[in-house]
This record gives C-alpha cells, sequence and structure tokens, in this order.
C-alpha cells in the first residue's frame, strides 16, 4: 500500500490534528489534489514550467575532485542550479499551479528564513496570483534581503507581531488567514509538515528530484547507488530525493539534520534528539522539553532551524528504512569550505551539513557511490558565513 494511507497517515505519524473550523479548507484541497494529479493538461503545465522556467532537469554532476579526497564516489544533484537558488520551487510552482486550476484568486505562504516566501512569490506572480506572506517581525529583522526580494516580486510581507515572532507564529497566522478566506485563497505550504495532505503534495511535487536521479545514476553507472545523503529541515528536499528510491532496498538513505551549537546545546535535530509528539496539525518527531513543550530550535542554516520534522521521516525513523545523524554549524562550516574549494561550488548552508557528513561516510564507506542533493546555492548565506569564518 502506498503512504499515506486514507487518514493520512505513515506508520503512526502524520494524520490531522486540527481545529474543526479547518476540516472543510483540507479537505477542498485534499478532493482538488487527487482529481489534479490525474489531470494530463495540469501535468503537462507543470513540466513545462519545470523545465523552461525552473530549469530541469538539473544535472547530476560527478565530483572528481571531492571523489578523490574523500575516496568515496561522490555525485550531486544540482537543485541549487534551479531558477531562485534551491528546490523549494518545484514545490512552489506545483502548488501555485494547483491553486490555479482551483480558481483561486490568492495565494498565502507562511516563511521563516524568507526562502519558501521567495519562491512563492516568485511562482504566485509568474502565474499571475495575488501573494502575501506571513512572516514573523523578528525574522524580517533578521532576514531583510528576503524580505526584500518578495517585495521586489510584488508580494506582500505581513509582520507577525505574537508569541517569538517567528516561523511558529506565522505559521499558526497563515491558517487563521486560510479559514477565514478559503473561498478565494489557497495556502502554500513549504515543506513535507503539516496536517495532511500536505505532507503527500509536497512530497509529490519534490520527488521530481529523487524521479530524475534515479535515471542519470542508471545511465552514467549502469547500477544504483549505494547511498543518498541530503540536509533535513522539514524535510522536503531530503523525502522528494529518497521517496523514488524506496523499495530498492540497497540504497541506505541519511538525512542528516542541524545539531546547532552541538554537545546538549540548542540544536534542529528533530529526529536525532526528539520525540513523537503532535505539533502543527500532525503527529512526528518534535523537540520538547520534559513537560512536552516544544524547544526553540537553533541552526546556523536559516532553512534547517525548525524544531519539528515531517511525519514520513519519523516513519522512515521508526522502520529503519533511513538513517538520521546531526552535524553541528561549525562543522557545516567545514562543509561549505569543503565543496566552495574542491569543486567550486559554494552551497547553502543546509546543504552543507550533508556535504560535512561525507566525511563521516569516507570513514566506513570507502569506495561507495554516494550521491549528494544539494538542494540550493548559498549567495544567501554569505553574510552568516562572514561573521562566523572570520
Ligand atoms: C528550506 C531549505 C532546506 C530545508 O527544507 P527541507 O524541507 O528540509 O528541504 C534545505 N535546503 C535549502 C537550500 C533550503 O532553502
Amino acid at each position: 500500500m502506498s503512504l499515506p494511507d486514507k487518514k493520512g497517515y505513515f506508520g503512526s505519524f502524520g494524520g490531522k490534528f486540527i481545529p474543526e473550523t479547518l476540516s472543510f479548507c483540507l479537505k477542498e484541497l485534499e478532493d482538488a489534489y487527487r482529481n489534479i494529479k490525474k489531470d494530463k493538461k495540469f501535468k503537462k503545465e507543470l513540466k513545462t514550467l519545470l523545465d523552461e522556467y525552473a530549469g530541469r532537469p538539473t544535472p547530476l554532476y560527478y565530483a572528481h575532485s571531492l571523489s578523490d579526497y574523500l575516496g568515496l564516489k561522490v555525485y550531486i544533484k544540482r537543485e541549487d542550479l534551479l531558477h531562485s537558488g534551491a528546490h523549494k520551487i518545484n514545490n512552489a510552482l506545483g502548488q501555485a499551479l494547483l491553486a490555479k486550476f482551483m480558481g483561486k484568486k490568492r495565494i498565502i505562504a507562511e516563511t521563516g528564513a524568507g526562502q519558501h516566501g521567495v519562491a512563492t512569490a516568485t511562482a504566485a506572480t509568474l502565474l499571475g496570483i495575488d501573494c502575501e506572506v506571513y512572516m514573523g517581525q523578528e525574522d524580517m529583522e533578521r532576514q531583510k534581503a528576503n524580505v526584500f526580494r518578495m517585495r521586489i516580486l510584488g508580494a506582500k510581507v505581513i509582520p507577525v507581531t505574537i508569541g517569538t515572532k517567528t516561523l511558529k507564529e506565522a505559521c499558526s497566522q497563515a491558517f487563521r488567514d486560510w479559514v477565514t478566506n478559503v473561498s478565494d485563497t489557497y495556502y502554500l505550504l513549504g515543506s513535507v509538515v503539516g496536517p495532511h495532505p500536505y505532507p503527500k503534495i509536497v512530497r509529490d511535487f519534490q520527488t521530481v528530484i529523487g524521479k530524475e536521479t534515479r535515471k542519470q545514476i542508471l545511465a552514467a553507472r549502469g547500477k544504483l547507488p549505494d547511498y543518498l545523503v541530503a540536509c533535513v529541515g522539514g524535510g522536503s528536499n531530503a523525502i522528494g530525493f529518497f521517496h523514488p528510491f524506496y523499495k530498492d532496498k540497497k540504497v541506505k538513505f541519511i538525512g542528516v539534520e542541524a545539531a546547532g551549537f552541538g554537545q546538549g546545546g540548542l540544536s534542529a535535530a528533530s529526529l536525532v534528539k526528539g520525540k513523537p509528539g503532535v505539533f502543527q496539525g500532525s503527529k512526528s518527531y518534535i523537540l520538547q522539553g520534559k513537560d512536552g513543550q516544544v524547544k526553540n530550535a537553533h541552526s546556523i542554516a536559516p532553512g534547517l532551524d525548525y524544531p519539528g520534522v515531517g511525519p514520513e521521516h519519523s516513519f522512515y525513523k521508526s522502520i529503519q528504512r533511513a538513517d538520521y545523524q546531526a552535524v553541528s554549524d561549525k562543522q557545516a562550516l567545514a562543509g561549505f569550505n569543503l565543496l566552495s574549494r574542491f569543486e567550486g561550488i559554494i552551497p547553502a548552508l543546509e546543504p552543507a551539513h550533508a556535504v560535512y557528513y561525507l566525511k563521516k561516510l569516507a570513514k566506513f564507506g570507502k569506495g561507495k557511490t554516494v550521491i549528494l542533493c544539494l538542494s540550493g546555492r548559498g549567495d544567501k548565506d554569505l553574510d552568516i558565513v562572514r561573521k562566523y569564518n572570520l
């Protein structure tokens, strides 16, 4: 049986833990998505957008220097070469087109670091749909360039001033808006998190990464890889990369979370350090304190700085289909430098965590074939790196 099941569960994870007022919105979305998935016109339009606008298929690149240095055969899936600089555009285009097919006039989104907000603003503008993005006031201060980008693209950025003034509250505000305005509004969620059917919809739109990779590695080597390595924030680039290899039991999956300060300090490693619980509409691993309250997350990578993770990853962990590891801020910076210096590719700080993990893998995986999902490019992170590296 393919997962999630009808109620949105991956094993015991996922589901729909929502107030009654939201059930109509989610049901409408679920029905629309089920129909559109089979719609030839939708599929064709999406493929055109992905290929001609976003720049798919992305290359699978054999990293010669890094491979020699590590004693591994390292291939890199270049999602960093996509328009707007990261894999997030795959999901944003898919859902924005879904919104258009549903006849919605307005798209709303939540954003933390602003990357999902920028991808959503890009897709909405392209399709001629109004866009409003909820963003915590604290995050707006920290990520001024992305606020500016969204405004250039014609989106309205709405500051969220409640609670910690960050992603969590931005998400709640977006849901609140959706309940009130569902007749003309589509809520475009940014990762494989939240209540059913979002983890499934976002995963489906991101599986283009893994499907292409599977074909490309078979064409290049005539066999499947030994390992797939990807960073995990909410988990969308990783699940999109892993999922098409799910049945290839010999292909090992390694999800790399952010250990933040490391050694018991603040982190964003929900799977490695968290426990199952309910957060933002679904059951999954979350970082929580002794009495179950959600902890603050920290990572040097803005896109990994989230105390929860998608339910499908929790399921993969529970059945040991994937192995989850955590890499600290400092190690991620080493990963950032490694890829920049050996391959002339400046990675985003999120996949820099996965790059660093290759050094650990090299210790026990000599000669193995590894594919790294390079989810985004590093231009957005240069200010952060400058502060730490000097
Ligand atoms: C947002 C982001 C991530 C983390 O999100 P996932 O849903 O875990 O993929 C990873 N890499 C980049 C470049 C991002 O922008």
